[in-house]
């Protein structure tokens, strides 16, 4: 089964208006280079963002998205962002249910499933993310955690085509730890099941599953050999147009 590698840049609440241009120009440049067919690259900026990063990536294959949306079309919603205004300006993705969101906005599995529903009728991709805390990785709770969390908030309406799971442990976030490549495939070997379950066999033999957490150049060879694991969700190394297109290298 191919499953195209996916690339994927969050580059979370980081980058003015310089420094952002900056590096979306530098990772369209090098997606330019290097040609590849059998990956995609995604970057993921703040909203602040997305329409001059759009311009920036123009001409290359550079895939741009989002980190998160409402679930409304319109309305009154001070402060959000709705999924159609995310692809009238050019997005391709929308990251949604990622740990921080989960954690600091007090987001559920339904609300999660309810934005990735809409983002998927408005015609956006959508990366749905789970994983465990230390506390229940520790407990033995991990594959019931991500369980849970793939039944609450991967919606019906997902196919291999239109989402993508990112499984990110949450104590390996930001923090230079990473589970063993043994524990990763395990826990994706675990969520295709978990998605044939929910969606059936086919879709869960296509649908890309990404792992997410202090993937770096160093370690990327390793995890991305994984027979389950489709590609990276990176944080920290997307920041850098080097450790990005490393960890691309790596794949
Ligand atoms: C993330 O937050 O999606 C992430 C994977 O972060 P980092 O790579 O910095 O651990």
């Amino acid at each position: 089964m191919v499953r195209k590698t996916l690339i994927a840049g969050n580059w979370k609440m980081n980058g003015l208006l310089e420094d952002g241009v900056a590096l979306a120009k530098g990772v369209a440049q090098e997606v330019k280079k290097v040609g590849r067919k059998d990956c995609e690259f995604l970057i993921c900026p703040p909203f602040t963002l997305l329409t001059s990063a759009k311009k920036a990536i123009k001409g290359s294959k550079t895939m741009l998205g989002a980190q998160d949306c409402h679930f409304a079309e319109k309305g009154a919603h001070t402060g959000d962002v709705s999924p159609v205004m995310l692809k009238d300006l050019g997005c391709q993705y929308v990251i949604v249910g990622h740990s921080e969101r989960r954690t600091n906005h007090h987001e559920s599995n339904e609300l999660i499933a309810k934005k990735a529903e809409a983002a998927i009728k408005a015609g956006l991709k959508v990366i749905i993310c789970i994983g465990e805390t230390e506390a229940e990785r520790d407990a033995g709770k991990t594959i019931n955690v991500c369980t849970t969390q793939i039944m609450g908030s991967v919606p019906e309406c997902s196919t291999a085509q239109n989402t993508v799971i990112a499984y990110e442990p949450v104590w390996a976030i930001g923090t230079g730890r990473t589970p063993t490549t043994a524990e990763v495939q395990e826990v994706h070997a675990a969520i295709r099941k978990v998605i044939a379950k929910k969606l059936g066999r086919a879709n869960a033999n296509k649908m890309r599953i990404l792992y997410g957490g202090s993937m770096k150049p160093s370690n990327a060879k390793d995890l991305l050999a994984l027979p389950d694991v489709d590609g990276g969700l990176i944080g920290g190394a997307s920041l850098k147009v080097a450790d990005f297109m490393a960890i691309a290298a790596a794949s």
